[in-house]
């Protein structure tokens, strides 16, 4: 590859070692190299699936001129779906291009019940639809250093898979409460779990456990991508693991910040 050149470890101790080291980094320069080629050629490919049923599609329209008004509008709302997919990708990959390339920014005290709220707030209609339940408890003083958009994207992409990777039926459990100096957020659903191998692997950028059943609920396999390097980039750690009866657990955990009481007197 590019990064070919070796350093022959002479019999000078000194040497030797420098050669050790520069072959260390030519290592790391290398997997660097590769994972970003990876991601390059995977999102390309990603892009590609979706267009390449919009084309199919159009063709298919286009040269079947018997073709009757309902197959159309079916083709037509297939197109939109897939046009629809591409617009998510899209944003999914800006966003992890946002969260490798811009600072922080600034950040506040937040509370993690207020955001974890809003989040379900707006799944609210989503899990009427999957017919699944959305159950809540919190904590008082489960505050964090973070910024309020970043933390809601968290709690919203954990709880949209919670219940996107459901039954009919199934149950959701969300819990924000203190542990020692950090605050924790729960997600817990009755789904289809992940298999004890798959768990640390889920947060790989476009991994998919069920390929089929990702793409049926509109997913990117960026989500929990997205969440990891939020996460890490505020402090922050994020596991995933089964849960003893069914279904699977996700935990986020931050440093916890009380707000200062009173500080400003004026
Ligand atoms: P996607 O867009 O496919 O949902 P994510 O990065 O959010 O991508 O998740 C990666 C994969 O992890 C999903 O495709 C799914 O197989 C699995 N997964 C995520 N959350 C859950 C969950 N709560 N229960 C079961 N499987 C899940």
């Amino acid at each position: 590859g590019e990064y070919g050149h070796r350093l022959q470890p002479s019999g000078k101790d000194e040497l030797a070692h420098l050669a050790e080291e520069f072959n260390q980094l030519t290592d790391r320069l290398q997997t660097t190299e590769e994972i970003r080629r990876r991601f390059v050629s995977d999102a390309s490919h990603e892009l590609k699936t979706p267009l390449a049923s919009i084309r199919l599609l159009a063709d298919s329209i286009l040269q079947n001129q018997e073709m009757d008004q309902e197959t159309v509008r079916d083709f037509v709302g297939d197109i939109g779906d897939e046009a629809e997919r591409l617009t998510r990708i899209t944003e999914h990959l800006l966003a992890l291009t946002r969260l490798d390339s811009l600072p922080v920014g600034e950040t506040q005290i937040v509370d993690m019940a207020q955001v974890t709220q809003r989040a379900i707030n707006m799944l609210t209609p989503v899990a009427e639809a999957a017919d699944v339940t959305v159950e809540a408890t919190w904590k008082p003083g489960c505050t964090l250093r973070c910024t309020e958009d970043d933390l809601y994207q968290i709690c919203f992409n954990l709880i949209e898979n919670a219940i996107k990777y459901n039954f009919p039926g199934g149950r959701v459990f969300v819990t924000v409460r203190r542990d020692g100096d950090q605050v924790l957020l729960e997600v817990a659903d009755t789904g289809v779990g992940i298999p004890e191998d798959e768990l640390p692997k889920v947060f790989n950028r476009f991994y998919r456990v069920d390929k089929a059943r990702s793409r049926a609920a509109g997913g990117t396999g960026l989500g929990l991508s997205i969440v990891r390097d939020t996460v890490r980039r505020h402090g922050g750690w994020v596991t995933a693991q089964r849960r003893q009866s069914e279904g699977s657990v996700f935990t986020v955990g931050f440093p916890c910040e009380t707000p200062e009481v009173g500080g400003d007197l004026s």
